[in-house]
Order: structure tokens, then sequence, then C-alpha cells
């Protein structure tokens, strides 16, 4: 395919506002597609070259890219530097400048292989070689080409399309219908690759995606838990089950495969380089290959007590890791294993899986199991809760005994339960930032008042508005907050995005944070779980956090989460 042509079908999609239309522009860009092309085709759609646990990026900020315009089309950097300082836009710098009308037939392909050319480049010189093979670049574009291709080289493609609507149009593409899309997802929930996953369906066709199966170094989509605020609702649920212990410290999912090992964060971001004493502890196991899923924390390393999440994340800011494992130690807590010498373990059961987890390797201290109990008892669980409180964990997390670990999916096969739940409305909330509105009064210094806070529908593919933010963040943070909302502002409501409100500027649902609330209640501002006109919304929400790095857009919290904790907070009775 043209470079030219796809850009064509960029500017359809970036001229709707639906999603229904989105799927069926991209259903008709993947009927033309051929297989050589679905995975660059893919990645663009998902403005990025390679998904993020592949480490690959372009390199090139703004003075960059500046540079590379002005040599393509031999304008001084000045006047390119003011046009991007009027236009604030690179792609429309490139395209006004653009000295070629009709461009030089370059294929889809071709760009993206030079683009990932340009990644590569590494080492000493790299700067230069990669503006200039930039402007090569450059030069063979049409103006239309040009302003695309600069915006996905700055990440501001914003065409707003999630996964599941490329799934869906994948499945309308290939087989006539969207019924599909469930075997791409279960393939996507595999790998979390769906340009690989494309490539296969476009290689091998359906019985491809049917086979798909796990491989070590490809990060699984973590399974999710739901929640229950007593024992006694774990138990109805689940009967007899497995109760562990809820760590609060980051996800991690570790991946050998002879003496290559990887790590990957919840956000599927390699994080291997976080943690050399579990990679050193790892390569000693005697296995072959496998696949863990667990929870890493630091800890006191005389004391032996385990230092809470906000502690504990500090190791993944700071740059001289090796030292700072001397000072802040840390411990894998390894609760479920997915993959063993070459064979997928997801489909067994739990309590199968959790038996080879013993067999794999005794506790030490940088790799330990988590505590477990197999109970039917409400009475054992709630010691067991109490007990872990006690020693400062967060809670418990119950596992269905005969359940396949769930990639990608949060439901009741597993089943966290915390101290929050207890007391009404104590839990947290992730929410997404979909815009903000202007600040007032004294806040007028910082550009920002509020900012519009939404959560994911899955089934809809889009995000619902649930609540404004005012208070929390400090005016470093709002001012902060200012500049990358900014960065990622958009003229109009994204197409994803289902709002009465209307805020003063718009972004891409990207950013989450973390607040906490007094309350949901009912309310017909807000269309988190709207039905005949009536959604939910926070009373006196508040940040807890500033932007959480380890979640995306996607993993707020869902429209179904809000209600269940609506519900929950009914039928919790507040102790005195
Ligand atoms: P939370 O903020 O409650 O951790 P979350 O959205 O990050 O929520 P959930 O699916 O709601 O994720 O809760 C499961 C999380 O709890 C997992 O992502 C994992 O990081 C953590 N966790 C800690 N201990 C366990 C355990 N024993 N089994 C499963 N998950 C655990």
């Amino acid at each position: 395919m043209w470079f030219k042509d796809f850009c064509d079908r960029l500017l359809s999609l970036e001229s709707t506002s639906k999603r229904l239309e989105m799927i069926d522009i991209l259903s008709a860009l993947f009927s033309k597609t051929v297989k050589e092309e679905v995975n660059p085709i893919v990645n663009f759609v998902q403005e990025q070259l390679l998904p993020p646990f592949y480490d690959v990026q372009l390199g090139i900020a703004d003075r960059m890219a500046e540079k590379s315009i002005a040599l393509a089309y031999q304008k001084s950097q000045k006047k390119i530097e003011e046009e991007y300082s009027k236009l604030g836009d690179m792609g429309e710098v490139a395209e006004k400048e653009c000295t070629s009308k009709e461009g030089n037939d370059l294929s889809v392909k071709e760009v993206y292989d030079r683009l990932l050319q340009i990644a590569r480049i590494s080492g000493e010189g790299s700067v230069d070689q990669k503006i200039t093979q930039l402007a090569e670049i450059l030069k063979a574009c049409s103006p239309t080409e040009a302003k695309f291709l600069m915006r996905f080289i700055m990440g501001k493609l914003r065409l707003g399309v999630g996964e599941a609507t490329i799934m869906e149009a994948l499945s309308k593409a290939k087989t006539g219908n969207r019924e599909f899309k469930k075997k791409i997802e279960r393939a996507f929930n595999l790998c979390s690759d769906l340009g690989y996953v494309s490539d296969v369906l476009y290689s091998k066709g359906k019985e491809g995606i049917e086979n798909f199966n796990i491989s070590a170094m490809k990060p699984i989509r973590p399974a999710l838990a739901e929640r229950a605020s007593s024992s006694e609702e774990i138990i109805s649920r689940m009967g007899k089950c497995a109760i562990d212990q809820k760590l609060d410290g980051f996800r991690a999912q570790v991946h050998k495969n002879g003496q290559e090992i990887k790590v990957f964060s919840r956000n599927l971001e390699n994080i291997t380089h976080f943690m050399p004493e579990v990679v050193n502890e790892i390569k000693k196991m005697k296995y072959d290959s496998f696949i863990l899923d667990s929870e890493a924390l630091t800890y006191d390393e005389n004391t032996g007590v385990l230092y809470p999440f906000q502690i504990t994340i500090q190791r993944k800011r700071k740059h001289n890791i090796e030292e700072v494992s001397q000072d802040l130690p840390l411990r894998l807590f390894v609760f479920d294993i997915m993959f063993l010498n070459g064979n997928s373990m997801i489909d067994l059961p739990y309590s199968e899986r959790r038996k080879e987890i013993d067999h794999l390797f005794s506790d030490t201290d940088t790799i330990a199991k988590t505590k477990m109990i197999v109970t039917d008892d409400p009475n054992k669980i709630d010691k067991f809760f109490d007990s872990a409180l006690e020693s400062g964990l967060e809670g418990i997390v119950a596992k269905r005994l005969e359940s396949v670990y769930s990639a990608g999916a949060r439901n009741f096969n597993w089943i966290k339960m915390k101290r929050s739940y207890k007391s009404k409305l104590n839990d947290t909330i992730d929410l997404v930032i979909l815009g903000y509105f202007k600040g007032r009064g004294h806040r007028a210094n910082f550009g920002i008042g509020a900012v519009l806070g939404g959560v994911y529908d899955p089934e809809s593919d889009t995000f619902k508005t649930l609540t404004k933010v005012g208070s929390g963040f400090s005016e470093e943070q709002f001012k902060e907050l200012y500049k990358l909302l900014n960065d990622i502002k958009v003229d109009s409501k994204p197409a994803r995005v289902d709002s009465i409100l209307q805020p003063d500027v718009w972004t891409v649902p990207k950013y989450v944070i973390t607040v906490k609330a007094d309350e949901i209640t009912r309310s017909p501002t807000h269309t988190a779980g709207m039905k005949d006109g009536i959604g939910y919304a926070l009373r006196f929400p508040r940040a807890m956090t500033f932007i959480r790095q380890d979640k995306k857009a996607e993993d707020s919290n869902t429209v179904k989460d809000i209600i269940e904790m609506y519900k929950q907070q009914k039928s919790v009775k507040v102790k005195s």
C-alpha cells in the first residue's frame, strides 16, 4: 500500500467522532492490506513503532525534528522553529514547508522500515544520522504524508483508536463480521503484540489465531481481580478457595528462556534493569523456560519488614540501580505460573499451577511464594485477613481453585478484599484524565482549576466521565499537569469519549490518576453507568497520586467497577 493512500485513510479517521465509523474505515483499510504490511499498519494506527516492551524508541525530540525539516526543505532552522512555535504542530509545519506536491511513491512498509532503522541508530554521531535519515524520508513525502509522518514521530497522531476497535476492524475485514474479535483478543492477551497477532492472522489465517500460543519473552496481559467486602461473600461466590496474601508493591511478570531473563511491569514495559538481584536468582533456577506472575516489594534488610508501595516505587526512579539495590533490596512474591518448559499452563486449574510453583524453587530473600491457605470457612478467611493486615499487607486475594489464568481479564476467578473495603467507600479509584477546566481566582496562575476524570467502558471501548477533580494536587503538580495536558490537547472531544460536560480543553485519554472520594452518588451530569439519564459521580474527590506511570488509559477503573463499588458501599455497614 502506498503511504499516500494510507495517509488518506488517516485523514478520514481523524475526521470522524463515531466509533462505528472508525471500525468501518479501519476494516476497509485492512481489507486492502497485504500480509507484509499489516504489522506496520497496525503499529502505525496504535501510534507506536512497536509495543513498549520491545524498548524501541525513535528518540527524535522537537529540536531534531525541526533540523530534519529544515534540512529536507532547505530552510533555516530558525524559520522552522518560529513556524513551530506559531503552529504548535510539527506535522503542520512539515506540511506547510514541504516542497514536493506529489511525493515519491513511498510504500507504508518502506516508511515503517526506515523509521525502525532510525530508531536502531545509536552511539556517537547518532543524532546527526537520525536527522539526516529523517530528512531523506521527508524529501520523498507529499505535504499530507509529511504531516502524518511528523505527527507520528512526535507521538501526536492522536487518532484515538483503541485496541478493541482495531481488533473489531480486523475481524470484520478478514471474516466479514465482528464475531472473530474474541479469538483475536485471546491471541492478543497471550502476547500483548497486536501487530504480531495480525501478522499471524494474515499469514496463517483463522487457524493460526485459534492455535495461537504463549511464548517466552512476549508478555501476557495480566489477570485482574474483582472485589468483595466480606469473607462470606467470597465463599458464596467461590466455595472452597485459595486465599493469598495481597502485597502492595508493583506487578512483575518474569520470563526465563535459557539464560535470557526479562521482567515486565503491569503496563508491559520491560523493567528487567530495575531488578538485577532477581535476574541473578532466576538464572540459577534449573528449569529451562517459564513465565511467573508476582508482586515485587522492597524491604528493610535489618528487620525484614516490607516497605509500602510509595517506597518500593522509588527503586524504579533511580538510575544507579546496583547501589540502590544494596539500600533497598527487592523481594519477588510469586503467586502464579503461566508457562513451563515450553508448555502453556494457563488452562490448568489454579490448584495445579500453584503446585508447580512449589516444585520450581525454595524461598530465598530475593524470591519467595506468597503465603496461601485453602479453606471454605469464612472465619478462617477473616483470621488470615487480620493477620495479613497486622503484617502491614494490603489485604487478601481469593482464587478459585479450578480457575484458568484469565489473561487480560478482570473477573471473579480472583477476588480481592482490602482493608479499605471494610468501611464506606475508602477504596481509591483510578481515573483517566479527559480534559481540564481553566482555573479561576488564584488557580488561574496554574492554568488549571480541575481535571475531568473518567473511567473505561470495555464493552463500548469508550471513556465515560465520573467526576471533576480539583483538589489534592500541589501547586507544583498543577503547573506540571498544565504542561503535560497541553502537550496532548485536542481541538474537539475525542471519538472514544462520552461526556455531557464540556471542559475548556479536551485531551487525549492518556494519563491516569488515583483519587479518593467520600462517596459514589447517582448523577445526571456524568455518563459513567448512565441509564435513563442518570449516571454515577464521585462526591468530594481528591487526588492521591500524581500521574500513574504504571497504568494506561484503559487500566483506569471501569464503569462496572464503579457500579460494583456503589452497591458495596450501600451494603457495607460502617463500623462506629
Ligand atoms: P489495586 O490498586 O487494588 O492493586 P489494580 O487495579 O492495580 O488494583 P487489581 O486487579 O485490582 O489491580 O488487583 C490485583 C493487583 O494486586 C495485581 O495487579 C497485583 O499487582 C496485586 N497483587 C498483590 N498480591 C497479589 C496476589 N497474591 N495475587 C494477585 N495479585 C496480587
